[in-house]
């Protein structure tokens, strides 16, 4: 038997733990299932917003499926439906028949479960088992424990990726809200050039550019 390998990384922000969590979402596949652990507070609703955000949805819906047990995200255009459920007080299995989730966790979504422990035998499929842990306010320790077979692609996945800031040339992160520039400031930089007419479009402005077409 292959052995599982977890793989660690330390998000310092919410924003980041968001950014890691789409980036999880890139290497899923429909059947797929990504189990939640951590205590209250740790980000696992956040989390499964961003694997919504990989994939396509409309992050603003993932709220907490506390209330109603299980959410499904099915935006048009996106890669895969997302089935977003909350275990912790789903208890035997009429909850699960009553919910439908045989038809959720067909094989044609991505399963993410909270306090996956209630389901003992449920979850079918490829696991990816992620642990949340407070380390700071805002900084996460994440503990991905994929699939043997899964494990290269996700290390991959998470590598930083670094672009250079076309205003100073400096290392800037991929998953920054500024990106490609390496700040804000770098940003402001940029967008002075444009207005001070340091820039200029390249090609001169024909009268079929002006033509409106109503
Ligand atoms: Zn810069």
């Amino acid at each position: 038997m292959a052995t599982h390998e977890t793989i660690t990384i330390i998000s310092p922000s919410e924003e980041r733990t968001i950014a890691l969590a789409a980036r999880l979402a890139g290497i899923l596949v429909p059947g797929d299932v990504v189990t939640l652990e951590g205590e209250l507070g740790a980000g696992k609703t956040r989390f499964v917003r961003g694997l919504a955000i990989g994939l396509g949805h409309d992050a603003a819906r993932v709220s907490s499926p506390t209330f109603v047990i299980a959410h499904v995200y099915d935006t048009p255009g996106a890669r895969a439906p997302l089935v977003h459920a909350d275990a912790y007080r789903m208890h035997a299995s009429e909850d699960l028949d009553m919910l439908g989730w045989d038809r959720m966790a067909d094989g044609t979504s991505i399963v993410a479960v909270e306090w996956p422990s209630r389901l003992p035998g449920v979850l079918t499929g490829p696991r990816f088992d992620v642990r949340l842990l407070h380390t700071g306010e805002d900084e996460r320790r994440i503990e991905i424990t994929p699939p043997p077979e899964r494990a290269a692609a996700v290390l991959a996945a998470m590598k930083p990726r670094t672009l250079r800031c076309p205003t100073c040339g400096g290392t800037s992160d991929a998953d920054r809200p500024t990106a490609p520039f390496c700040s804000d400031r770098c940003r402001m930089a940029d967008l002075h050039k444009w207005f001070s007419g340091d820039y200029k479009i390249t090609r001169a402005i024909k009268d079929s550019d002006l033509e409106t077409t109503d």
